[in-house]
């Protein structure tokens, strides 16, 4: 069989081969995935991996607007509709110079997984532009996220393909993308989901992917007999993700000793709270990038210039930034400190031979695709709330929230179990993952 399994991926690299990020992912569910074809040869009979890893559509097209100095700017738009067998396309859109098909394929390949560990009626897909927001000017922003729409509307729809907010989009472009849509579309529905609470979102979706990292995070640390209150955490990323993250750990009784942001890290081991926690956001408001002013701020604390913030000894560590911000020095780092527990926030944040040195030094690690799902199961009540035309509260959202994610983690924990693969949630994650979009597979056919 571990020859069945190197030759799928040996195809799809000879058939893809300037698609790395795509290539990483593929290897690491393929790998493995490789007991359950074992032990399902009906599966390779139905050359379901050959379908898996293909795209059911993926749609390419020109972006032209035009700038404030009325010069004409053209990008190119993608929407990649992976994978319907649960339910309807459901990923976000990325907006950002480096977007290219290989990275949305890695996005939305890893998408099909963690939507059917939501339990959720979602299928996967991903989309965006390689347009940089940073920088534009909120008009350019509206009319490039206007001609976006202009052509993604004819593909999308409630019950075919709804698109969210990912890297450079966020409420401000999603708003401004479902206004087009709406005005194309001629109907008010939930064909976008990240919406702000006065367009149709739904209540606590900004914090929703931190938050469920943290109650990921917990369940991890339970199962091997510890509690998430009083450990040390450090956190990547200045986005969405890191925020929501860093207010929940804080809720726990955790401690967030160090942050990053673009141009180095802060070090602070009286933990980012209270006030620090909204110094987050307005310096993430401030559109610079730079996390440094923290320290002038709050001068008990340090800016570490350029650097990344796994060289500081904690408990828990917890990537939110971007996909491989950690190889194999961080990860050695990781271990040098003795750290216990890694969970990933932002999509695989981790080249796979870190995640392998990890695990192999005895790190328990806590895959993006369940401990992120948070996000994406909150887009799915989004699209529930819409549809049935009404409003949630946030109790009702966060109630549901975690015991989603509680359930992921007992999947995932279940699944390597089951295959006597010990407590390795990225095995697991992945196994469950895929029964459940392989058996709903086999029951439509080859289609
Ligand atoms: N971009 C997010 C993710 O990676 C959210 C997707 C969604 O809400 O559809 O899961």
């Amino acid at each position: 069989m571990g020859n069945l399994v190197q030759k799928y991926i040996d195809a799809t690299k000879a058939k893809y081969p300037h698609e790395p990020e795509f290539l990483q992912t593929v290897e690491e569910v393929l790998l493995s995935i490789e007991p359950v074809l074992e032990a399902h040869p009906e599966y390779v009979e139905a050359g379901l991996v050959e379908r898996l890893v293909e795209p059911e559509r993926g749609i390419q097209f020109r972006v032209p607007w035009v700038d404030d100095n009325g010069k004409v700017q053209v990008n190119t738009g993608y929407r990649f509709e992976f994978n319907s067998a649960l339910g309807p396309y459901k990923g976000g859109l990325r907006f950002a110079p480096n977007v290219y098909p290989g990275i949305l394929k890695f996005l939305g390949f890893e998408q099909i997984f963690k939507n059917s560990l939501t339990g959720l009626p979602i299928g996967g897909g991903k989309g965006g532009a390689d347009f940089d927001p940073n920088g534009k000017s909120d008009a350019e922003v509206m009319r490039f996220c206007q001609a976006f729409m202009s052509e993604l509307f004819r593909h999308i729809g409630p019950d075919t393909d709804v698109p969210a907010g990912d890297l450079g989009v966020g409420g401000r472009e999603i708003g401004y993308m479902f206004g087009q849509y709406k005005k194309l579309a001629n109907c008010y529905t939930g064909t976008l989901t990240g919406k702000g609470t006065d367009n149709g979102g739904l209540a606590g979706r900004t914090e929703a992917t931190g938050y469920g990292i943290v109650f990921f995070a917990r369940e991890m640390l339970k199962h091997c007999g510890e509690e998430l209150a009083g450990k040390t955490c450090v956190v990547s990323g200045f986005g969405n993700v890191a925020w929501g993250t860093v207010q929940k750990l804080n809720q726990l009784g955790a401690k967030v000793i160090a942050i990053s942001g673009p141009d180095g890290y802060i070090l602070d081991e009286d933990g980012v709270k209270g006030e620090k926690e909204d110094y987050m956001l307005e310096l993430r408001a401030s559109g610079k990038n730079i996390v440094a002013p923290y320290a002038d701020k709050f001068p008990e604390s340090k800016f570490v210039a350029g650097k990344k913030p796994w060289e500081v000894k904690a408990d828990l560590y917890i990537p939110c930034a971007t996909q491989n911000e950690v190889g194999m020095e961080d990860a050695k780092h990781i271990v040098e400190n003795g750290a216990k527990f890694y969970c990933e926030g932002a999509n695989m944040p981790t080249t796979n031979e870190a995640v392998e040195y990890l695990q192999e030094n005895g790190v328990v690690v806590g895959p993006a695709k369940a401990a992120n799902a948070g996000g994406v199961a909150c887009s799915c009540l989004e699209m529930a709330q819409n549809a049935e035309h009404l409003i949630w509260s946030e109790d009702d959202v966060y109630a549901q929230l975690e015991s989603i994610m509680v359930n992921i983690h007992k999947l995932a924990a279940e699944a390597c179990e089951k295959y006597g693969l010990g407590y390795d949630l990225v095995k697991g994650a992945n196994i469950a993952g895929f029964e459940r979009v392989a058996k709903a597979m086999m029951l439509q056919g080859i289609v």
